[in-house]
């Protein structure tokens, strides 16, 4: 289990490297969907493997309600559960755990929550966080962090700042299972001084990789990409950076740049299903009529097995049925495109011409509808 640079840009930060887990190697930069409940939403195990998906991202905390950590014990993990030998992460659930609708309280000790299968009342600590994880068994576990909403008080962010780094340190002591690297996360908001603050303490504990969260919750871009350097600036350049739940392909190809090695987000599957699919070209809304005769796949280059079929003429028409299944064609698209980017973002560092292709792309990007 190691993380190896192989190639730094000169023009940029971005780089590539060889991401070693107890379950085979990843290629970074790369990006992960999100296997909640144990399945994407419309999308299969065997499909994302197909479309060359490395890793993927599941939650701690859901599936310490189901199917529990009895089950997963019986099954000794939960790569054996649900048949997939590739690299997995577990995210504690520090996000998921603040959603208003299962949020009852939290205080130093941890978070106490409601089920949203069954509305029984739950307690999570940084150490159950662990043990559960441990249980799990994914190649990488986050830490229980206090992740705030935008646009509250700079006192909520002072508070779970500081949470955040006592229970980092709570995190790192009840962590003994070898076989699983421990990811440790960056908060404070979009404020200058708690991200340094909290980058600084994080990067002095012994930690595989170095996580940035508390983003993309509707703060202005322009904050985020801030709060983004002032957290990478402290970080030790040669550990893997995760930057959690960011999944628009402008702010990858961006955040390539200033040097992070992995992204997860629901982004891309949520965008799916309303109808808006990616291309280098610009996102496209396939709902309006336009499309509605154009007998060419979404893109031509493509490899998935939606743009190798079918032409968007036909998932126009799906679509304005509000047919089921085109979430599933739409979807395997948007995560193979991300894929792709990455891939491709990957040959260019190797190629040393990451920074006009990122350039190329940013402008590209832009021009569709
Ligand atoms: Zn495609």
């Amino acid at each position: 289990m190691s993380f190896t640079i192989t190639k730094k840009d000169k023009k940029t930060n971005a780089r590539i490297g060889i991401f070693k887990t107890n379950h085979g190697t990843i290629k970074t930069p790369f990006f992960m969907p999100v296997v909640t409940k144990g399945i994407a939403k419309f999308i299969t195990l065997d499909i994302l493997d197909d479309i060359k998906t490395q890793c993927f991202i599941s939650n701690c905390y859901l599936l310490y309600l189901k199917p529990g950590k009895e089950l997963l014990e019986k099954t000794k993990g939960y790569h054996n559960f649900i048949n997939w030998k590739k690299p997995i992460f577990t995210d504690s659930g520090g996000f998921q755990l603040k959603n208003p609708s299962f949020f009852i309280s939290m205080n130093d000790k941890g978070v106490w929550f409601k089920s949203p299968f069954d509305g029984s009342k739950h307690f999570m600590s940084p150490e159950k966080v662990i043990e559960m994880q441990n249980v799990i068994g994914s190649d990488i576990a986050m830490i229980l962090d206090d992740m705030q909403d935008a646009n509250l008080s700079r006192e909520a962010y002072e508070i779970a700042t500081d949470r955040t780094i006592a229970w980092a340190k709570r995190a790192i002591l009840a962590h003994k299972n070898k076989k699983q690297m421990l990811f440790g996360i960056v908060q404070g908001g979009v404020y200058k001084d708690l991200r340094e603050k909290c980058a600084k303490e994080i990067n002095k504990l012994p930690f595989d990789g170095l996580a940035i969260g508390g983003l993309a919750l509707g703060e202005p871009k322009e904050s985020m990409h801030k709060a983004i350097d002032y957290s990478l600036k402290h970080l030790d350049e040669e550990k893997i950076k995760y930057l959690m739940g960011l999944g628009s392909p402008e702010d990858i190809i961006v955040s390539i740049g200033k040097g992070v090695d992995c992204f997860d987000s629901i982004y891309p599957t949520k965008m799916a299903r309303h109808g808006f699919i990616f291309t280098r070209k610009g996102p496209i809304f396939l709902k309006k009529a336009k499309y509605k005769d154009v007998f060419e796949p979404i893109e031509k280059d493509c490899d998935c097995p939606t743009c190798k079929r079918h032409t968007l003429a036909y998932l126009h028409h799906l679509l304005r049925l509000d047919e089921p299944g085109v979430k599933i064609l739409l979807s395997i698209h948007n995560i193979r495109f991300l894929h792709r980017l990455l891939e491709d973002s990957r040959k260019e560092i190797e190629k040393g011409t990451f920074e006009s292709f990122q350039k190329k792309f940013l402008k590209e990007f832009k021009k569709r509808d």
